[in-house]
Formats: structure tokens, C-alpha cells, sequence
């Protein structure tokens, strides 16, 4: 097996260009994940790496086999790769095993082999013991299951992912993604996870290419994006986010009014122009009004109790309103001046995606 390279991979339907010079590469046995807002072009990359489309530029390898190109495309069958969809696309009338072997036995292996390689793929998923259940018989997670078992079965080389929680319910999705995570530590095969949410993305994948528009944003470690997002998108895109334009005056620093902020500075924008001050609610700290810099005052407008912590909204004197993520032993109250500590090194310039 080998790395998977993805160069300047473009698909266009009609006018409309779904996918523009998209770079990837997918090290061998890694988890990638395609994250982003429905209409990204996350399906469209999927289609084109299992190889059911043609690519209108670019090219996909696989080591040094070329996979895909606007002249070639290898068809899938020839491509050792496995995909799971979102509606599990079992049969209904089969049991779990029969479904399971379905792709085994169109392969005419031995009956012994066969064996061999269905209980492994069971064991994995861990629905050994259900074998001769039917799908009716299984819940929503268990049916997932089966449809994973049976991509595992045939032993890929790359496994496609295809928004494959979403018929789930949310509990199920939370403990399906460690599944997902776990069985890729085990198996190790090289897998593409597509998902719009952020949440399934940092949890099962090894880098994140976060989407936008047909344009990847950004390829990273899932702490990478989180903690150093590439621009305003990712930054509000995964997790929550607060933005706070104001005027570059320098490198690493913003002016709001008549107050500086300082912050790592990523805009690659010029001194003079608008930039946007990024930085999480949970950074934020709450304290007495005060005038320093990376401080911002304002009028506590709302405060929310979410167990783990209160949702503080916090309508600024500079304008804009901020949202602090703060222990639930603080109680701010709607109308209470507060200053707004924006501690330097949790606070990031970065400019809007082109
Ligand atoms: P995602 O999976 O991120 O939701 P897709 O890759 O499915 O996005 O689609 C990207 C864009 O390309 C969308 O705007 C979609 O409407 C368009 N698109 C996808 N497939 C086709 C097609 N066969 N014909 C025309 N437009 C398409």
C-alpha cells in the first residue's frame, strides 16, 4: 500500500466548478477527514477517489500508479477500495453474516478463507454474537456496523467514508465515532471521512482537510485547525469562535476604538487594512471594568447555565457583541459591567478566506 496524492484535482459540472485545484495527500494508513458545509465539494472528492467520476483537471495517485486523470480513470472495481454510505444500503432479507459476505463471495474465495475473513470483520465490529440476525433485528448502530463489516471484509486498501453517522441519533453518533477511531487503530487502512460535522472530524481523524466553496482552507492536525486556524472560516467553522474587526496597526496588533489588542499574527494583511481579532469563548476571562490592553468593556446581556460552564453574552462599549465561556461558579448578571480579558496568546489576526 501507499500514500494516496491528490494534485490539483478540479471537477466542474457544467459552469459550475464544484472542486478547484484541490492538493491532498492521504499518508499511507492515515485517517483523513473532509470537513465542511454542505456544498463544499467533500462528496465531489469522494466520487473522484473512489473513481465513479472523471476529473476535469488534475490528476490522483496511489503511489506511482496514476488512478485518476482527465484522460484515464481506473474504474472502481480495480481499486481495492471499500465505501460506506450515510443509508447503510443493507439487504433487508439477508442476516448480518450473509450480508457481510456478500462481497466475499463474489470474490470465489475458499470456504475456509471465507470464514476466516468474515468472523475477523464481525469481531471487528463486534457483532460476532449477531450473526444470524436480521437487519430489523439490529439497531440503527448495529445496521452501520454491518454495512462496515462488509466494506472491511473484502480487505481494502483505501476505505471511503461517506457521512456515514448521520441516519444515527446523536448518543449513537458520540459512541460510533470512537468505533470508527478504534477499528482504524486496529486495521490501520488508509481512509477518507467525509462529514460536515466538526465534532466527528477531530474525534476519528489523524489530519482534517477543512472545505469551503470547492477550495480547501486548510489540511492539519485536528489541533492544528483548532488551534491555528488557517483564516475567519475555519476558526468559526470548528468550534465556537468569536471575531472582533478592527484596523491592523502593526504586526500582531489590532486597534477597536481606542483600545489595542495584541495576538499571533496570520493575516498576512498590511498595516492599515481591516482585520479580525479571533478568539474563543472558553479564552475569554471575566473580570472588574478596567483599561488595558487586551482588555474590552462592556454590559453583561446575557448569561446561560450549561452545567459545565456559563454562556456569557457580553454586548462591548466598541461595538460588537462577545461571547465568554466561564465556570459556573462565576455568576455575571444581565446589566453588570465587566472588563473582558482577551489574553494575547489565545487571540489570533486573521484575515476572510479569499
Ligand atoms: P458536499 O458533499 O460538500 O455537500 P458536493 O461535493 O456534493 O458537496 O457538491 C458540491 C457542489 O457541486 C454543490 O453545489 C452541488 O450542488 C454541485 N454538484 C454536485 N454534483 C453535481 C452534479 N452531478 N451536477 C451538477 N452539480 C453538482
Amino acid at each position: 500500500m501507499s500514500d494516496i496524492k491528490i494534485r490539483q484535482l478540479s471537477k466542474s459540472y457544467g459552469a459550475y466548478q464544484a472542486l478547484k485545484s484541490c492538493d491532498l495527500v492521504i499518508p499511507d494508513g492515515a485517517l483523513l477527514a473532509l470537513l465542511g458545509p454542505s456544498g463544499c465539494g467533500k462528496s465531489t472528492t469522494l466520487q473522484l477517489l473512489a473513481g465513479f467520476d472523471t476529473p476535469s483537471e488534475g490528476e490522483i495517485w496511489a503511489g506511482e500508479q496514476l488512478l485518476s486523470s482527465p484522460r484515464k480513470v481506473i474504474p472502481p472495481e480495480h481499486r481495492g477500495i471499500s465505501l460506506v454510505f450515510q443509508n447503510y444500503a443493507i439487504w433487508p432479507h439477508k442476516t448480518v453474516a450473509e450480508n457481510v459476505a456478500f462481497g466475499l463471495k463474489l470474490r470465489k474465495l475458499g470456504k475456509a478463507e471465507l470464514e476466516a475473513r468474515l468472523t475477523k470483520a464481525l469481531d471487528t465490529v463486534r457483532l460476532g454474537a449477531l450473526r444470524d440476525r436480521y437487519p430489523f433485528e439490529l439497531s440503527g448502530g448495529q445496521q452501520q456496523r454491518v454495512a462496515l463489516a462488509r466494506a472491511l471484509a473484502v480487505e481494502p486498501n483505501i476505505l471511503l467514508l461517506d457521512e456515514p453517522l448521520s441516519n444515527l441519533d446523536a448518543h449513537l453518533r458520540e459512541e460510533m465515532r470512537f468505533e470508527i477511531r478504534r477499528v482504524h487503530d486496529e486495521l490501520g487502512i488508509t481512509t477518507v471521512y467525509v462529514t460536515h460535522d466538526q465534532g466527528e472530524a477531530l474525534v476519528t481523524a489523524d489530519r482534517v482537510a477543512v472545505m469551503r466553496g470547492g477550495v480547501v482552507q486548510q489540511l492539519g492536525s485536528p489541533e492544528e485547525i483548532f488551534e491555528q486556524p488557517a483564516n475567519t472560516f475555519v476558526a468559526s467553522f470548528i468550534g465556537s469562535n468569536n471575531e472582533i474587526t478592527g484596523i491592523k496597526e502593526a504586526a500582531g496588533m489590532l486597534r477597536v476604538g481606542g483600545t489595542r489588542l495584541f495576538g499571533q499574527d496570520r493575516s498576512g494583511l498590511a498595516q492599515g487594512q481591516a482585520a479580525t481579532l479571533c478568539i474563543r469563548p472558553s479564552r475569554v476571562r471575566l473580570g472588574e471594568p478596567a483599561v488595558a490592553d487586551n482588555r474590552l468593556n462592556g454590559i453583561v446581556r446575557r448569561c446561560a447555565y450549561l452545567g459545565e460552564y456559563r454562556d456569557v453574552l457580553i454586548e462591548l462599549d466598541e461595538g460588537g457583541t462577545l461571547r465568554a465561556f466561564v465556570s459556573p461558579d462565576l455568576r455575571p448578571l444581565p446589566g453588570e459591567r465587566v472588563s473582558a480579558e482577551l489574553p494575547a496568546e489565545h487571540c489570533q489576526l486573521l484575515s476572510a478566506p479569499e
